[in-house]
């Protein structure tokens, strides 16, 4: 197996031809000014969370948006639909903790009505035990579960509320209920529980699990953030495959770097959002809970949507405020650039 060498991502806008602003399209699909078409909306639909995990949030103070604030499933469903009919084929679900969220159930119902390839879902696992049967009778297809350590003592200083046993019960009422193969996100922090990526790779071998390997990005609420403290993806590709060797994979969605092993089941996928940014391949949109929309998780840039849905806005206002958010991406996240400052918004504040 090769490591991927990486590529340079420059934040600053390019001037256009010309060095005219052009305006976002009127039609075709959801296109920013580099030709990045724009098929995967993210929706949070709430920024609390059960659990408190280290490299998120802290233990105390946080504050939560108030209830009025929040897209209610009805207006949820209508940028979904008009999403839609602008191009997004895919949808998933996170927060916060999405399964916080009353009545979850019948809002991925609605969601999976409106003809989407994927209606997915990132959860803290918590509660899926309760939860997988009803979602994926709605229409869910597929499900990412966090976990960071396979310790239970180490797991519940980590997420500081958790609890390892949920999770994994969580984990086989997804698979009992057909939302295969499950994907489980770990994110490694250096000289805390990167000791257990052998486990975790040896876990993915015997369970049939795609495991994926996320580096701590400059998004926690404390600010506490270094890049020492991130593990690259890369040294994780190495670490694995000098046990068991590797073989590129398309398991999984952009943009984990994915990998099979090249003699069984499950599978391995790299995050390298920090080390190895896929910027140049960005097909993604977020929708935070209070209606803003994000075209990075980097960004400060927020184009407020929930005004437009509450004070009359047509249709047709929706969807060019979703072009014009597309269109005004930068081509680079900026993280490894000199200057960079995290964004106002936490990680969960906006929806990982
Ligand atoms: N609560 C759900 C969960 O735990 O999966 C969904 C939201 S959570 C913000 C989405 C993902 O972001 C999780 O896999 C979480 O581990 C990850 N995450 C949170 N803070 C992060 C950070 N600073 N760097 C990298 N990943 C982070």
């Amino acid at each position: 197996m090769t490591a991927p060498v990486p590529v340079p991502v420059s934040v600053r806008p390019h001037s256009t031809r010309g060095g005219e602003r052009r305006a976002p399209p009127t039609d075709g699909p959801l296109v920013d000014r580099y030709g990045r078409v724009h098929t995967d909306l993210r929706i949070s639909v709430t920024d609390r969370c059960n659990l408190r995990c280290v490299y998120c949030m802290p233990e105390k103070g946080m504050s939560f948006l108030p209830r009025p604030a929040l897209l209610s499933f009805d207006e949820i469903t209508r940028v979904a639909q008009i999403a839609r009919d602008l191009g997004v084929t895919s949808v998933r679900i996170t927060g916060g903790e999405p399964l916080v969220r009353k009545g979850l159930p019948a809002l991925i119902g609605r969601l999976a009505a409106l003809g989407f390839e994927d209606v997915a879902l990132t959860t803290n696992g918590m509660a899926l035990a309760q939860w997988a049967g009803p979602l994926a009778g709605a229409g869910l297809r597929r499900v990412n579960v966090s976990c960071d350590s396979l310790r239970p003592q180490r797991f519940a200083s980590l997420r500081r509320r958790g609890d390892l046993g949920a999770v994994m019960a969580g984990m086989a009422a997804a698979e009992a209920a057909g939302l295969t193969p499950l994907k489980v996100n770990v994110v490694l922090l250096r000289g805390v529980n990167d000791d257990e990526v052998l486990d975790f790779a040896s876990w993915a071998r015997t369970t049939g699990r795609i495991v994926r390997f996320i580096e701590f990005m400059p998004l926690d609420a404390q600010g506490q953030w270094h890049r020492h403290r991130l593990v690259p993806g890369r040294e994780v590709l190495e670490r694995i495959s000098s046990k068991w060797p590797l073989v590129p994979a398309a398991l999984d969605a952009a943009p984990a770097d994915q990998y099979r092993f090249a003699d069984g089941a499950g599978g391995i996928g790299v995050i390298s959002s920090v080390t190895q940014p896929f910027c140049g391949t960005c097909d993604r949109l977020r929708l935070t809970a209070d209606g803003a929309l994000r075209n990075c998780l980097f960004t400060n840039d927020e184009h407020h949507l929930r005004d437009l849905l509450r004070g009359g806005g047509g249709d047709a206002d929706i969807a060019l405020l979703l072009r014009a958010a597309v269109w005004d991406k930068y081509p680079g996240h900026g993280v490894n650039e000199p200057g960079f400052l995290s964004p106002a918004r936490s990680m969960s504040m906006i929806g990982g």
